[in-house]
């Protein structure tokens, strides 16, 4: 396969990530026969820094005509005090918007190895693997009428699905439980919102195209309970935007380091794949980023973006052999563990590809 991968390194740590899965996507080309095309594009604050928008012209028409887009990360404290619209973050929303992203995947897995760097008990933590499928571009954050009162005596925002925008993101969620465990659990708040009822009946109807997924349905409040008390028990979650905001921060965190966990955000076109954590300006250009959500979005880009699951299944393999073998980068080290450098993480899981 050719592909044509668009890199948006970004601010603080991104380049140094992103690197990293770039290492990564060049020895599975060498390994599997695949001719990969990078070509680096300027978003957030590196862009705005060049005297560019957040989002220039050229980033936005090359991501489009893309195969798919590696992000590292966006923001820069440097550009606190500007307006929204002159701050790095106006990229990162300009692109996903541009590119109509609107379902957003979140994995959460436990690496064999780390169960103890999470918040949980071992035990209750160990065997964790699920998926947050989050609808990216409608319900409560986009709906209108939105607005404060002048007077600042009341406020509102609405919140409104569309049928076509619960079963395209219902779809998202029913294929990707296809190819795991074959359970769909959808979230919303049936017993109180019209919305989640709506949303319920429409995600039921589209189950019927996919009778090898077992649906459930669980209300919000009990789904987030059941994630601190069992998140072994999940296999793939579909929720709305507002709902799925909360349960994959949630479920992020209860698998440890913001380091760890990669996304892949998602629409007809090409997708965006990206690490959930920031540019984390505290330690850029040290050498110490945990680079494992960068290069398992890059698994993803191979899987979800561009069909390629038994490679991505390399990378992931790489990762956990790397892992196994008791190297550990500094945010995921125990004490008495030295810690390993970006660098030297991301030769040894290249080298474990092999
Ligand atoms: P952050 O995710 O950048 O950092 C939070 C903490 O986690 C920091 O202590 C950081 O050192 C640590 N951390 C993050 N990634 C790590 C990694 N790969 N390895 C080891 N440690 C890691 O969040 P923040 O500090 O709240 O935000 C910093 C900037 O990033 C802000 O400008 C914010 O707007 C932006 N941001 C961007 C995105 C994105 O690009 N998707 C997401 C969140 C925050």
């Amino acid at each position: 396969m050719t592909a044509n991968i668009v890199l948006l390194p970004g601010d603080g740590i991104g380049p140094d990530v992103v690197k990293s899965a770039v290492d990564v996507l060049t020895r599975v080309g060498e390994i599997y026969g695949h001719r990969f095309n990078f070509t680096s594009k300027l978003i957030g604050g590196e862009a705005l820094r060049q005297g560019l928008g957040a989002l220039p012209d050229d980033t936005r028409d090359a991501c489009k005509a893309s195969d798919a887009v590696l992000l590292g990360a966006v923001g820069d404290p440097s550009f606190d005090n500007r307006p929204p619209a002159e701050r790095p973050e106006a990229g990162l929303l300009g692109i996903r918007r541009e590119m109509q992203l609107f379902a957003n995947v979140r994995p959460a897995k436990v690496w064999p190895g780390l169960e103890q760097s999470g918040p949980l008990k071992p035990e209750i933590l160990a065997g964790t693997d699920l998926i947050v499928v989050r609808e990216l571009t409608g319900g409560l954050y986009y709906g209108k009428p939105r607005g404060i009162e002048p007077d600042g005596s009341a406020a509102v925002n609405t919140m409104i699905y569309t049928r076509p925008e619960i079963e395209r993101v219902a779809r998202v969620g029913f294929k990707l439980a296809q190819a795991r465990g074959k359970r769909l659990l959808s979230v919303d708040k049936a017993n109180v919102l019209e919305v989640s009822r709506l949303w319920r009946t429409v995600v039921t109807e589209v189950a019927k195209e996919f009778l090898d997924v077992t649906l459930a349905h669980e209300l919000v409040d009990a789904a987030a309970m059941k994630l601190a008390l069992a998140p072994s028990k999940f296999d793939v979650i579909v929720t709305g935007n507002l709902f799925g905001d909360i349960l994959s921060d949630e479920a992020g965190a209860i698998c440890g380091s913001l380091g760890l966990l990669p996304s892949a955000s998602l629409g007809e076109g090409p997708g965006l794949f990206e690490p959930v954590h920031g540019s984390a300006p505290d330690i850029a250009g040290r050498d110490i980023a945990n680079p494992i959500g960068t290069i398992a979005s890059a698994a993803m880009l191979l899987s979800d973006g561009l069909g390629l699951a038994k490679e991505a299944a390399a990378v992931n393999a790489a990762i956990e052999h790397v892992l196994a073998s008791g190297l550990r980068t500094a945010d995921i080290a125990p004490a008495g563990v030295k810690p390993t450098g970006t660098r030297a993480f991301t030769d040894a899981i290249v080298a474990a590809l092999a």
